[in-house]
């Protein structure tokens, strides 16, 4: 080991024991122990000649695209890195998937190489040709399996034995499914995860005539919203009493609702799937509802979360509460050498001083070069993520308005609803007197860079004032004046 590398690692063994204290009790209690940070680094030779890597990436999907791009700024990838991914194709911006990806085909939907990391954030388009160029050895639809967290080994669905130096698990989540005795593996039957998947709902849209999408919230609405580009009969089925309900008030979403209703779309709330029976084609043919309603369909599209993608990584250390594998501010897991980041990773969300997973790609990209920062460099700055969501939909040429929502902070306290959504709307929230949220639709690019000033300083607002905000601009300078 060089001794840059070897202060490097110093460094990391020293600050483990400084920080998160809701990670300590688990340490202990670990049966593999908390015995030391050190690893030994196996240097594999730059033609990655040998079975030894010094970092490998599992997962190859939009973290393990940003936490390539970080090794490469710090000149850490060269014959040094692999990803080992299960997907067929280079790592790309996941949520392209449910918007360009499904424009109607004489829209100029999206399709690869466009909208491969990082093009999301503006980085070089990292092809398959741009991980060549830069040395990182790349095992495409090779899942691993196994890992050996004695021997520092993983293996792969086709036997391959790898072993590492570093490991950071990327493996993002699975879209959870409806039981296959209840029809949930019927042809027709679509849930978005990957690339594949959205292959395979483009090629049922383009025969479709009547779409029932399952699930009212991020996947639910925009693929309600790309189904009406394709003019094609439209339902959308939930539980629950309005849209996105984790997010959205009930009067923000009255707004959308009337909207996507306004554009053909039919909703059926507060219902729940009994199964998905079959024609004589063997394809989906009806949604039977637990009330005994009956709906007719040729493409289903399930959109009711998802799950951490933990195996075979169950013995790296899971959150009990939020699921995921368990990490510190610098995305370590208790497993010395071992990283988890991503939708997979269960980090202190230090602003709310609270552990989460965070299923959002502004996440993805930013705790993957967090934790390669800290890995590779001097870094010891503990992750301070402000949690961001946002949508868009509705973007293809012609399309009746684009929809184009950010929302920054927490959603805690009381709200303050201002604007008609003609075509600005924005949400405040408000607890013991502070601004914890906002939620802007169809805001400017200086109002959008505002909300994250306010969500991370919390200002105490006038909430009288603020109620009596005559449009969004003004609302937005109310609470602006108040930083
Ligand atoms: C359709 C869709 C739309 C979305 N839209 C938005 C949006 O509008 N805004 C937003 O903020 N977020 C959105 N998200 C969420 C966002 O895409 C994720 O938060 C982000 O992709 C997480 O990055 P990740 O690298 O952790 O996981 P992923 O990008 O899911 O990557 C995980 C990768 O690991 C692979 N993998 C899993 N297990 C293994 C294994 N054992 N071996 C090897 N490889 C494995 C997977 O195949 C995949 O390639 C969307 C997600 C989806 C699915």
């Amino acid at each position: 080991m060089s001794s840059v590398r070897r202060r490097m690692a110093n460094l990391a063994n020293s600050v483990c024991f400084k920080h998160s204290v809701a990670l300590r009790p688990d340490r202990r209690s670990s049966p593999i122990g908390f015995r030391s940070f050190r690893r030994s680094y196996v240097v594999s030779s730059s033609d990655f000649a040998n079975e030894n890597r010094e970092f490998v990436i599992v997962g190859g999907g939009n973290a393990a695209g940003y936490a390539a791009r970080t090794f490469v700024e710090h000149g850490m990838a060269d014959g040094r890195l692999a990803i080992v991914s299960k997907e067929a194709v280079a790592p790309y911006e996941r949520p392209a998937l449910t918007k360009g990806y499904l424009f109607p085909s004489d829209k100029k939907p999206a399709r690869l190489p466009g909208f491969h990391t990082c093009v999301g954030s503006g980085g070089d388009r990292q092809t398959p040709d741009w991980y060549k160029e830069k040395g990182i050895e790349m095992f495409y639809e090779d899942p691993v399996t196994n890992v050996d967290i004695e021997k520092q080994t993983l293996t792969t669905n086709s036997g391959k034995l790898l072993k590492f130096g570093s490991l950071i698990i990327a493996t993002g989540c699975i879209a959870s499914r409806f039981p296959e005795k209840i029809g949930g593996n019927l042809p027709g039957v679509h849930y978005i995860r990957d690339v594949a998947d959205a292959d395979a709902l483009v090629s049922s849209l383009e025969k479709a005539r009547k779409v029932v999408v399952v699930g009212g919230g991020y996947i639910g609405m925009e693929v309600a919203a790309a189904a009406i580009g394709w003019k094609l009969d439209t339902t959308i089925i939930f539980p629950e009493n309005h849209l996105l309900q984790r997010l959205f008030t009930a009067s923000l979403a009255r707004r959308y609702e009337e909207f996507y209703q306004e554009n053909g779309v039919k909703f059926i709330k507060g219902a729940s799937i009994k199964y998905l029976e079959a024609g004589a084609d063997g394809r989906v043919n009806y949604v039977k509802l637990e009330d005994g309603t009956t709906i007719e369909a040729d493409t289903v599209v399930i959109g009711i979360g998802a799950k951490p993608a933990v195996g075979p990584f169950e013995s790296v250390g899971l959150d009990s509460n939020v699921g995921g594998i368990q990490v510190d501010g610098l995305f370590r897991t208790r497993i010395p050498g071992i990283f988890a980041v991503g939708d997979v990773a269960a980090f202190p969300l230090k602003m709310y001083n609270r552990i989460a997973r965070v299923e959002h790609v502004d996440h993805a990209r930013r705790s993957a070069q967090h934790c390669v920062k800290a890995l590779v460099s001097a870094q010891t700055d503990t992750y301070d993520y402000l949690p961001s969501f946002y949508s868009r939909v509705f973007e293809y040429e012609g399309s009746p308005r684009k929809i184009w929502w950010q929302f920054f902070g927490d959603n805690v306290g009381e709200t303050i609803e201002i604007g008609n959504f003609n075509p600005k709307i924005a949400t405040f929230w408000i607890d013991s007197g502070k601004l914890k949220g906002v939620l802007l639709e169809s805001g400017n690019p200086e109002e959008f860079q505002l909300l994250p000033k306010l969500a991370r300083s919390q200002p105490i607002v006038d909430k009288a004032k603020l109620q009596n905000a005559s449009s969004v601009e003004e609302a937005l300078d109310i609470v602006q004046s108040s930083l």
